[in-house]
């Protein structure tokens, strides 16, 4: 089995889950979106269900339905994409709860689903989803009649404290919900940092919960370590891997370890990042192929059976920042190959 293996703490996960939700002073929820960001949807939303989440969000709806499984009958699951077309059976099928971006789903909804519950998504500055204040102005009336479960918007740069833009938004949203007895949720991670004024009813932390920036306390969630293949000695000068773009500068020891760009090592990572054997930092050299890396182990006295990409030493947000990205785009990227050891 030459599977990588990528380590998920069930038990930092969930903690992780309570500090933020100790700090909203709201219902928290719990976004478990892209395979609960590549952890495994199923174990992450049991876990978290476990300790008290009650409010689970799934990008699209096709994701609701490992979700209901996971989480029992009674929990709300929310789908961020709203009602499109086609969904209707889906929604219905696993008491998803669609949260409705624009007219257009309203109308559908209404039709396809009437009295089955829906939110509402207010643009308030992003530009990405939600009504349009114009638009919530002209259907609010009708959208109110039908008893929306909660109104929600999402702040475009919270994980920026100093941020103009943060105000900007929760005036804005304020101005357009403030007169109404509705539940409200503005908040993902970095919006629960921001403070109180930002919690409303309902938070909805992801990264945060899996151990990301910008949550600077979060526990690390995630091991990742791969098996070496083959370990050869080279000498000064000798290219290693695709379109020889490395040159050994010295002979040196090289471990080729089955693990690659289809497995989410980032292909910018390419001679730039390392992995790591107990505390030794092992430079990544030459190109990063679809399922090897070819790594620089000189600095080890012995051939390692694995070498680590995530460890103590190495955080999501730590690779991501040599890959030139964010811990988001390092953890979604996690293919299906691996083996995913699931820590309780
Ligand atoms: C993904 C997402 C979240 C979670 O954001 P994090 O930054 O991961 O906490 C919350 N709300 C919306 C609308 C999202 O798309």
């Amino acid at each position: 089995m030459t599977a990588a293996i990528l380590k998920v703490d069930l038990s930092a996960l969930t903690q992780n889950w309570l500090a933020l939700n100790a700090m909203s002073g709201a219902e928290t929820g719990a976004v478990v979106k892209a395979n609960a960001y590549g952890l495994d949807a199923a174990s992450v939303s049991k876990a978290l269900a476990a300790v008290g989440a009650r409010c689970f969000f799934v990008a699209v709806a096709s994701e609701g339905e490992t979700i209901r499984a996971s989480v029992g009958p009674d929990a709300h699951i929310m789908v961020f994409g709203g009602h499109m077309a086609g969904d209707a059976e889906l929604l219905d099928a696993h008491k998803l709860t669609p949260i409705l971006n624009s007219v257009d789903q309203m109308i559908r909804h209404f039709e396809r689903l009437p009295n089955h519950p829906f939110g509402i998504q207010l643009d308030s500055g992003m530009n990405r989803l939600g009504l349009e204040p114009a638009e919530w102005a002209a259907i609010k009336d009708v959208a109110l009649s039908k008893n929306p479960d909660f109104i929600m918007s999402h702040l475009s740069c919270a994980d920026d404290p100093s941020h103009p833009m943060n105000e900007w938004q929760l005036n804005h949203f304020r101005a357009m919900t403030d007169d109404l007895e509705i539940d409200r949720s503005l908040a993902a991670t970095g919006g629960i940092l921001l403070g109180s004024d930002y919690h409303f009813n309902l938070t909805r932390p992801g990264i945060g919960i899996y151990g990301g920036l910008p949550y600077e306390d979060a526990q690390p969630v995630v091991q990742l370590e791969a098996k070496v293949i083959q370990s050869r000695e080279i000498v000064a000068n000798e290219p290693v891997g695709y379109g020889n773009s490395w040159i050994a500068p010295r002979p040196c020891r090289i471990a080729t370890v089955a693990i690659g760009y289809a497995d989410g090592v980032l292909r910018s990572l390419s001679s730039k990042g390392n992995f790591y054997f107990e505390r030794i930092p092992c430079p990544i050299v030459g190109r990063i192929s679809m399922d090897l890396v070819t790594v620089d182990i000189s600095n080890l006295e012995t051939i390692p059976e694995t070498l680590s990409l995530l460890c103590d030493e190495q955080t999501i947000d730590d690779v991501a920042a040599m890959a030139g990205t964010i811990g988001y785009e390092i953890l979604t990227a996690f293919g299906s190959r691996y083996e995913r050891l699931i820590e309780i």
